[in-house]
């Protein structure tokens, strides 16, 4: 990028993954928010790999608006690693991360906006209530945050997603965090700096479905854990000193029974019992060991987050 290109206030950073039906929509509607503001705008489309005609969707919005700029990756990577590329390539003096599927209402970006104005580093969009999803996701989610919260020793807020706004200095903070295992909630709250919750109502998706599934989400929910907690090893630690001083207490009374009764064999329920009890705990504990075994092996890889197929500028 050149030193003669107009500086970018504002970079509005959209993953997009089979988004084809939503995105005209979206950049209409975004589009008439950025219209409201002050300052250059640059909007960052990232194509993550998508299967249906998205690529070509976005090639025609940039024809018609010079202030997109498109990312498009080499394969599908998912959204966290999509919307940290997107970041990546954002030049304004600050970003903001949306959803393509209209879920995070653009217009209200001037809200972000404002209160970064009054200094705030981040400002993340809060849910106040969650249309057109099912109470038991409503539920998942709500206990996700609260054990999350109890458990890592980073303070991630309640009910907000990736839709929020990013100061420069938090941008480049951010850029920092290179883990592959990225929970970007987490990664948000880890940088710290002032930031600043606006509350929202959140949509139905407008168009198209959602990509996660409960065991996509499931998969989150322990991102989200092990990237930030060891508190499962501790877990399994106490797990087992609980298991073992019971099976002492165990012993002892077993012993006690022989001296006084005498133990005409008997006993094989019991035994079956116990070692397929410890042999549970001791199962778990090696599955939330490897949790962790397997993250630091793909982290030692040190493998570059993405890969870029193509990369166009916004003018
Ligand atoms: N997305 C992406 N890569 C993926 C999955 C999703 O870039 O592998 C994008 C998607 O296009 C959308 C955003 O991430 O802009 C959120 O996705 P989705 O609506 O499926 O998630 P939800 O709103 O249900 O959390
Ligand atoms: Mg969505």
């Amino acid at each position: 990028m050149s030193a003669v290109t107009p500086p970018v206030r504002l970079s509005i950073v959209v993953p997009a993954f089979n988004e084809q039906e939503v995105l005209p929509e979206f950049h209409r509607r975004l589009s008439a928010v950025l219209a409201q503001l002050e300052g250059g705008c640059e909007i960052v489309y990232v194509n993550d790999g998508s299967r249906d005609n998205t690529l070509a969707v976005l090639h025609e919005l940039r024809r018609n608006d010079p202030r997109v700029a498109l990312v498009d990756l080499s394969r599908n990577f998912g959204k966290e690693i999509a919307l940290t590329a997107g970041l990546d390539h954002a030049r304004g003096e600050a970003a903001v991360a949306i959803d393509a599927d209209l879920q995070d209402p653009p217009e209200l970006i001037p809200e972000l906006v404002k209160q970064w104005n009054e200094g705030y580093d981040v400002v993340y969009a809060k849910r106040t209530e969650r249309d057109g999803e099912t109470w038991l996701k409503k539920l998942t989610a709500k206990l996700f945050y609260r054990v999350i919260k109890r458990v890592s020793h980073v303070a991630i807020p309640e009910d907000s997603g990736d839709f929020r706004l990013l100061s420069r200095r938090a941008l480049d903070a951010l850029k920092q965090l290179r883990e592959q295992h990225r929970f970007m909630k987490g990664l948000f709250a880890w940088i710290g700096y002032p930031q600043k919750a606006v509350l929202y109502r959140r949509d139905a998706r407008f168009a198209g479905v959602t990509k996660w599934n409960y065991w996509k989400l499931w998969t989150l929910a322990l991102e989200g854990i092990t990237s930030f907690t060891t508190a499962p090893l501790k877990i399994a630690t106490y797990v087992g000193v609980a298991a073992a001083l019971l099976a002492f207490l165990f012993a002892l009374f077993i012993v006690y029974k022989t001296l006084v009764f005498g133990d005409p064999v008997r006993g094989y329920p019991s035994l079956t019992v116990i070692v397929l009890f410890l042999g549970g705990i001791q199962l778990v504990a090696l599955g939330v060991i490897g949790e962790y075994l397997g993250r630091m092996f793909t982290e030692t890889k040190n493998r570059p987050l993405y890969l870029v197929k193509d990369l166009y500028p916004s003018e």
